[in-house]
């Protein structure tokens, strides 16, 4: 006979799934209501409201796709594009570069604006492309780049988009909840993001929102959305406003109230307060890093705190390092995707994981065991360094 599956405890500080508070696990574990049951509605209506202040905007079509991430950006490209249209999608990562796939299995075209990796968005070059392509329909790109840790000027993309007269779309997966994002007062008209990055939420659901004017867009479509289960025209009678619900699919009811939960708990914590705690701990975390000898992709003006994207030192096999952390301190962190792969690691420090214990506890085992490996570091520097800054700020 298969016994119950009891996985190890480990401290989660890779690009996603991150740590999850022991209250969204409880939340996770409350009885199972009806996806139709008057109670289930009414949660339903305060998790879009609390979705609604994470996202910082008043768009009615404000929503959790009922599926990863990726749903949630297949969501925005399938409902707003149609055969024909043309897309300017920047890529500085791997991100970027599903936007394309996705763009491009619409049947529409994408005119791509590419960054190097580490690097942000180049805002000039975007402005070019967009007089150039004056028939674009839409701009598209990552806030948080969570293949290399860089973050794009949401606010200067979404103020060319608006010049051009095309939609913004933007991927806040990694953003939403760990760095400043405000849709409304950004302009943003379609934005998706994951519920396992830094709102500390078990995986599997997306968080989206659009604009009036790109919900007129897909009200107005003239084609169908290819997509039977991501299109909106048919989901929004089951996650429309009012009384009346009508089935469309069964909602993953425990998985919601765990995002109710993790989104009460970053209310209470306030969203400015779960800004500043992440570059907090970010900045004590890159003080034991660099007092290591260890050194960043991405430059400081616009790294991610919430993923630190550090380079391997020389003659350091990066899989082995990770490899010891997971066994002998229980500590998982990120290996480089693409161009990046084998030459950095990512460190989350993402939600409930963005804390001062995580901070000291990676900065000690890198210690251990890069000086175990014969690494050229400073041995013993970086915990000090980083209780140096959190005494002093
Ligand atoms: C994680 C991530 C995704 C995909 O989310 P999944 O939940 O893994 O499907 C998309 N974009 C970015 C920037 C991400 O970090």
């Amino acid at each position: 006979m298969t016994a119950t599956f009891n996985p190890p405890i480990r401290t989660l500080m890779g690009p996603g799934p991150s740590d999850v508070s022991p209250r969204v696990l409880q939340a996770l574990s409350r009885p199972i209501i009806g996806h139709l049951d008057p109670e289930f509605i009414r949660m339903m209506d305060e998790l879009k409201a609390l979705l609604q202040y994470a996202f910082q905007t008043g768009n009615q079509l404000t929503l959790p796709v009922s599926a990863p991430g990726s749903a949630g950006m297949e969501t925005v490209f399938v409902n707003l594009l149609e055969p024909g249209d043309k897309v300017v999608v920047c890529q500085n990562g791997v991100f970027g570069g599903r936007m394309k796939e996705n763009v491009e299995r619409c049947g529409a075209e994408a005119i791509m604006v590419s960054d190097d990796w580490g690097r942000p968005v180049d805002v000039d070059e975007v402005r070019r492309v967009l007089a150039a392509n004056p028939a674009a329909k839409a701009l598209a790109f990552v806030h948080a780049e969570t293949s290399t840790g860089a973050r794009s000027d949401v606010q200067a993309l979404t103020g060319l988009a608006n010049d051009h007269h095309c939609l913004s779309i933007v991927d806040s997966v990694t953003g939403l909840g760990g760095i400043e994002l405000r849709v409304d007062e950004w302009g943003i008209d379609a934005i998706y993001s994951g519920s396992q990055k830094c709102l500390s939420c078990v995986p599997g659901l997306s968080p989206v929102s659009f604009s009036e004017r790109a919900a007129e867009v897909i009200r107005n479509r003239s084609q169908r959305v290819q997509s039977w289960f991501l299109d909106l025209n048919l989901v929004m009678a089951y996650w429309g406003s009012g009384e009346k619900r009508s089935y469309h699919h069964t909602a993953p009811v425990n998985s919601l109230y765990a995002l109710h939960e993790a989104l009460v708990i970053l209310q209470e914590e306030g969203l400015e307060q779960s800004w500043a705690r992440h570059r907090h701990n970010h900045l004590a975390f890159a003080a034991g890093i660099e007092a290591m000898g260890l050194s960043f992709v991405v430059s400081e003006d616009y790294r991610l705190p919430q993923l630190n994207a550090v380079t391997v030192p020389e003659n350091v096999d990066e899989a082995v390092v990770r490899a010891r952390l997971l066994a002998d301190y229980g500590l998982e962190i990120g290996a480089g995707l693409g161009t990046l792969a084998g030459k950095v690691w990512r460190i989350g420090l993402m939600g409930f994981a963005s804390n001062r214990k995580n901070v000291l506890l990676c900065l000690a085992a890198l210690d251990e065991v890069l000086s175990d490996l014969g690494a050229r570091i400073e041995r013993g520097a970086a915990v000090t360094a980083a209780q140096h800054f959190y005494r002093d700020h």
